[in-house]
Order: C-alpha cells, then sequence, then structure tokens
C-alpha cells in the first residue's frame, strides 16, 4: 500500500453525488436507499461509471491496481466506511477507493475496526501514508504492522496472504533489475531507455515495493539485496536517483 494523492472531483460530477446523498438523507431507511442507489443502472451509467471509476483508476497506483494490495486490477469501487454501517458515505467521492474483488468482498467485506476511541484502524492511503504503520520486509515480502492501525489493516485486508507475499517477494527483484538498467541507461546517455524504465517502474504491480526499496535504500537489508551488485547499490542511494524514482511511481 502507498500513499495516493485524491484529485477534486469535476464540479458536476460532485453535484451529481451530493444529489444521490440527498435523497439518501431523505429516505426513511437511509440503508435500504443507500443499496438500492448504488446498485441503480442509470446512478452507474451516469454518474459512477463515467466519472467515478475514471477518477479512481487515475490516481490508483500502477495501471489501475487495487489501492489496498497493488496487485490486482481494480475492479470495484469501494467503500473506505463501508455502506451498510455509514449510508449518508455512499457516494462521498472522499470514501472512495479503488479495490480488487479479493481484497473488497473476500477479505474486508463489512469489517471497519475502530479503536477504543472510535477513530478507525483501517488505513486509508488517501488521507495518511500507509508506511508510518506498515514496514515491508524485503527480504520476505512480508508487512509488519508498526501500530495497532497497520496491524488492524493486514488483518483486515489479508495483506499477508500467501500469493501477495509471493508476489512482493519477486517484485523485489523485478525493481532491482529495472534499477540496473536505468543505471546503464544514464551510463550510456540513453534518454529513451531511461524513460521506459521510469514508466515501467510506475506501471508495474506492487508499487509498494519499489516504495519500500527507495525508502530503506540506506539500510542493511538492501544492502544484502543488492550485495552482488554494488554499483547499482550506490546508483540507488543517490538522492537524485531516489527522488526521480518516488516521483515515477506516483506518475508526477
Ligand atoms: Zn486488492
Amino acid at each position: 500500500m502507498i500513499r495516493i494523492v485524491r484529485p477534486r472531483l469535476p464540479d458536476t460530477a460532485a453535484a451529481m453525488l451530493a444529489d444521490q446523498t440527498s435523497k439518501i438523507e431523505q429516505a426513511v431507511s437511509q440503508i435500504h436507499m443507500a443499496k438500492r442507489l448504488w446498485k441503480d443502472t442509470n446512478v452507474r451509467s451516469t454518474v459512477l461509471t463515467p466519472h467515478v471509476r475514471p477518477a479512481l483508476e487515475r490516481m490508483a497506483p500502477g495501471i489501475a491496481r487495487c489501492m489496498y494490495c497493488g496487485e490486482n486490477y481494480g475492479t470495484d469501487i469501494d467503500h473506505y466506511r463501508p455502506k451498510s454501517l455509514w449510508p449518508l458515505h455512499t457516494f462521498d467521492w472522499l470514501n472512495h477507493l479503488l479495490s480488487c474483488s479479493a481484497c473488497n468482498s473476500s477479505h474486508k467485506g463489512n469489517r471497519f475496526p475502530l479503536a477504543e476511541d472510535g477513530s478507525p484502524l483501517l488505513i486509508d492511503p488517501t488521507t495518511e501514508d500507509p508506511a508510518d504503520h506498515l514496514h515491508l520486509t524485503l527480504a520476505t515480502g512480508d508487512y509488519i504492522g508498526l501500530t495497532s492501525r497497520g496491524e488492524a489493516t493486514i488483518k483486515t485486508l489479508g495483506l499477508n496472504r500467501g500469493v501477495l507475499v509471493q508476489g512482493r517477494a519477486r517484485a523485489v527483484r523485478d525493481t532491482v533489475r529495472l534499477m540496473r538498467e536505468w543505471r546503464i541507461a544514464i551510463e550510456r546517455q540513453d534518454i529513451l531507455l531511461e524513460e521506459i524504465v521510469l514508466n515501467d517502474l510506475r506501471q508495474q504491480p506492487f508499487t509498494a515495493v519499489a516504495d519500500a526499496l527507495f525508502r530503506q535504500a540506506s539500510g542493511i537489508a538492501v544492502m544484502t539485496i543488492f550485495s552482488a551488485d554494488l554499483d547499482t547499490l550506490a546508483f540507488l542511494r543517490d538522492p537524485e536517483v531516489l527522488e526521480t524514482a518516488s516521483r515515477a511511481l506516483v506518475g508526477r
């Protein structure tokens, strides 16, 4: 999971969402109305499909990847706060995330753990930096919770499920290869190859792996990963390279 920047929704789309929220506000059963409107084909074809979904795809990591696991294609518009518990947030743009069906349906479902003071435990990558709560172990591909919120997020979304851990371990190797290719492109002054590498960095699944590699660049774990290629390790640790790579990850 990486930090995601959420743009403002265009006024026309925001007004359409507000219309749906006012219908829910006025309903006798808000939960029933929220669920009915969410499934309504007219609402889908006029608001969700043409406006909300493309905006989420543009802000998602990789090529429209799930904002939680970063691996799968984002098939669902997920409600950070489940609509069955917070019906008035059903059409709230700030409550929408792009998710895969495995994270959304098989793991999260209607679960939304709260702390004792009532604040959410689940990390919202559009309002906070997941790295403050989650540490990615590059040697294994496992997440470790740094805080109770990190631990609750791993548990709720199943972030350490086998396929994700294996995929992250492979993504470490892919990212190392890309860094080597980038170093060679710069040495050869091959601008086209440099652009291709940066684009591949941005578009590969598991963007969180590259993000973790850059954040942990000065650490011992990264030294072990690059032990056979000290030239590329030195390249990775160059502050200018790190800044360019981090910007490439979030498409800026
Ligand atoms: Zn997912």
